[in-house]
């Protein structure tokens, strides 16, 4: 048996377990992976933390929980409420906002500095230009991007 942390593409996390690792990829590709969460069968392997310590090593396979031991998610009112309302923001954003991909640094500094019309935009950056663009006073704010879905 082989165990691996799965999630669904809302990031509902969960655990399964499969005779191998052909079994799961096998699975995967017949979209047979179910989020116990949402029911979405968008499933991929999880980012594994490093494991510190190891102290696993001793672990028999015996010890294995069963697959219908495996973690449940229960999403509260609260967390769905606060889904929508973020599903609601990614809407407002892409209806008022230009998509500007990987160069949302580069096009927020032509509109802070007067090279571009003043528009709204959105797009992806990476943690070291949102730093320098805060340190340059360029306003903008980081939004979660839920996934769109109809669950
Ligand atoms: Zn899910």
């Amino acid at each position: 048996m082989i165990h691996y942390q799965l999630q669904c593409e809302a990031e509902h996390g969960f655990d399964a377990w499969f005779r191998d690792s052909a079994a799961y990829d096998e699975q995967a590709a017949r979209g047979l992976l179910e989020c116990p969460s949402c029911g979405s069968s968008k499933i991929s392997k999880a980012l594994m933390a490093p494991r510190i310590g190891g102290t696993r090593q001793n672990a028999k396979p015996d010890d294995a929980p069963a697959k219908d031991q495996a973690k449940q998610v229960q999403i509260t009112p609260e967390a769905a409420a606060l889904r929508r309302q973020l599903l609601e923001i990614r809407s407002k954003i892409e209806e008022s906002c230009d998509y500007v991909g990987p160069n949302f640094a580069e096009e927020a500094r032509k509109i802070h500095y007067g090279e571009a019309d003043p528009k709204g935009i959105y797009g992806e950056t990476s943690a070291d230009e949102a730093k320098a663009l805060q340190d340059e006073g360029i306003e903008f704010g980081a939004v979660p991007w839920v996934p769109k879905e109809n669950a």
